[in-house]
C-alpha cells in the first residue's frame, strides 16, 4: 500500500516536480490509521493531500504524503434546514453542485473552488462574501498521534479570515476525515460583491427571481473569465492573503493612492493584495518558467513547470517590492512543504 519515491507533480496544481520519500492513497479510515502507524514508527513527517491546490513544494518531501480518497456524500432535509455531510476525499465543487441541483441554497458563492472537502476547513475557504464557517456544522478528524477520531464543532475550529485552528495551535495534529454543513431552510442570496452584482445586473436579474443555480452559474462564469485553469496554466489561486492593516496605515495610503481598493474589516481595513501587486507593476511579469497571471495579479503561475524555489523566489521579490512601495507586508496563502 505504501509506495516509495513518488513524484508529486500530478498531485499539486502548481505542477511542481518534487519526490515524496513515501506515498499512500487511503480510501478507508483503517487504511489511514495504518499509514499513520507506518509514519509514526519511522518518525516521518506527514503531508495530507487533497487536490494539492493550496500547497507549494519547495523541495523533495522526506516523509509520507497521504492522498485522502475517503468518499461518501449525503444530504438530509429537516424542518429548519438541510444537513450536508461529506467525506474528506469528495470534490468540493461537486458537493456545491449537488446541493445547487437539489435547489438548496447556501454554498453557491463557493462554486468552482478547486480541491477536496477535507481541506475546506483548513483555511476556512471563502469567496464572494461567503466563508465555510457561515455554513459549517461540525467535522470529524483523526488525531495523527493516536489514530482516534475526534469531533470538532464551530467553536473548536477558531475559524477566521483564511484561517482555522488547524493552521494554528493544532497544525499537523489532525487529519480531517468528514465535514458536515448546515444549509438554511429559507435562502437569502448574497450578491454584494461588485463583480457578482454587476454580472446579474447586466442580465437584468431581479433579486426575487434569483435561484442558487443562477448565482452558481454567475460565480462560475466570472471565475472562468479571470482565473487560469490549473490544468492549462498551473497555479495555486491567490498566492497572498489580502493584508488587514490598521486604520492609520490605510488612511495614509488612501491619501497618496485614491484608487486603493480596500474594505472595512472590523476596526481595521482589508486591502486588495491584487491591487497592490498590480500597482507595483508585477501583473503579467515573467521570470523564466514562472510568472504573475496577466488578468489577476494575485495569482502566480507556473507555465514552464519551474521549481518551487523559482516560484517562492518570485513571491519574495514581489512581497519585498510591495513592502518597499506601500509599507504593507504580504503573507503567502498556500502552505510551503517541506
Ligand atoms: P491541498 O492543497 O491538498 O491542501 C491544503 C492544505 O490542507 C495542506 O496543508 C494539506 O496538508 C492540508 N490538508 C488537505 N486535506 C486535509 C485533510 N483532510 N486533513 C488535514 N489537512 C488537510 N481558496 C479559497 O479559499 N477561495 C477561493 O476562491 C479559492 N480559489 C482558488 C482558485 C484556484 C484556481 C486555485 C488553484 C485555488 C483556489 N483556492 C481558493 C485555494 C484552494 O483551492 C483551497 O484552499 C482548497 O480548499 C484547497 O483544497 P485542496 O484539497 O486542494 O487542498
Ligand atoms: P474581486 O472580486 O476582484 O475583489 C478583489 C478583492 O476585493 C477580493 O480579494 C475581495 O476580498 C475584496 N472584495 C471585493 N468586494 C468586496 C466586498 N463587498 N466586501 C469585502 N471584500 C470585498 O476578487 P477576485 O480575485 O476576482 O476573487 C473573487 C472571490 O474569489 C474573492 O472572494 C476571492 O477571495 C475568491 N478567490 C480566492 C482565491 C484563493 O485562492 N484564495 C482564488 C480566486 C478567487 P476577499 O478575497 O476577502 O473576498
Amino acid at each position: 500500500m505504501i509506495e516509495s519515491d513518488i513524484d508529486l507533480q500530478p498531485h499539486n496544481t502548481l505542477a511542481i516536480s518534487a519526490q515524496s520519500a513515501h506515498f499512500a492513497r487511503v480510501q478507508t479510515l483503517d487504511q489511514l490509521r495504518e499509514a499513520l502507524t507506518f509514519a509514526r514508527q519511522r518518525r516521518l513527517p506527514i503531508l495530507p493531500l487533497g487536490g494539492g491546490s493550496n500547497i507549494v513544494l519547495t523541495g523533495d518531501f522526506p516523509g509520507l504524503a497521504i492522498q485522502l480518497d475517503l468518499r461518501g456524500l449525503s444530504v438530509k432535509s429537516g424542518d429548519f434546514g438541510h444537513t450536508v455531510s461529506a467525506a474528506a476525499g469528495e470534490n468540493w465543487h461537486q458537493l456545491v453542485m449537488t446541493t445547487v441541483e437539489k435547489g438548496l441554497g447556501g454554498l453557491e458563492n463557493l462554486a468552482l473552488i478547486p480541491g477536496k472537502v477535507g481541506a475546506a476547513p483548513i483555511q476556512n475557504i471563502g469567496a464572494y462574501g461567503i466563508e465555510l464557517r457561515d455554513r459549517f456544522s461540525s467535522l470529524q478528524a483523526m488525531e495523527i498521534a493516536s489514530g482516534e477520531i475526534h469531533r470538532f464543532d464551530t467553536g473548536d475550529c477558531a475559524f477566521a479570515y483564511r484561517d482555522s485552528v488547524f493552521k494554528g495551535s493544532l497544525r499537523d495534529q489532525y487529519i480531517i476525515t468528514q465535514v458536515s454543513l448546515a444549509l438554511p431552510g429559507a435562502w437569502e442570496p448574497c450578491i454584494g460583491y461588485p463583480a457578482l452584482h454587476g454580472y446579474l445586473q447586466k442580465r437584468n436579474w431581479e433579486s426575487g427571481a434569483l435561484t442558487p443555480a443562477v448565482v452558481a452559474q454567475a460565480v462560475t462564469d466570472i471565475r472562468n473569465s479571470k482565473l487560469p485553469l490549473p490544468e492549462i496554466i498551473p497555479n495555486a489561486g491567490s498566492f497572498f492573503k489580502n493584508p488587514v492593516v490598521e486604520t492609520a496605515l490605510y488612511e495614509s495610503l488612501k491619501a497618496v493612492h485614491p484608487g486603493l481598493v480596500a474594505f472595512a474589516a472590523g476596526d481595521r481595513w482589508k486591502l486588495a493584495a491584487a491591487w497592490l501587486i498590480d500597482r507595483a507593476g508585477w501583473r503579467g511579469v515573467r521570470r523564466n518558467a514562472v510568472g504573475v497571471h496577466d488578468s489577476q495579479a494575485l495569482v502566480l503561475v507556473n507555465p514552464g513547470r519551474g521549481s518551487g524555489e523559482e516560484l517562492t523566489g518570485l513571491a519574495e521579490e514581489i512581497a519585498a517590492d510591495v513592502y518597499a512601495k506601500f509599507g504593507v507586508s504580504l503573507e503567502p496563502e498556500p502552505r510551503y512543504y517541506p
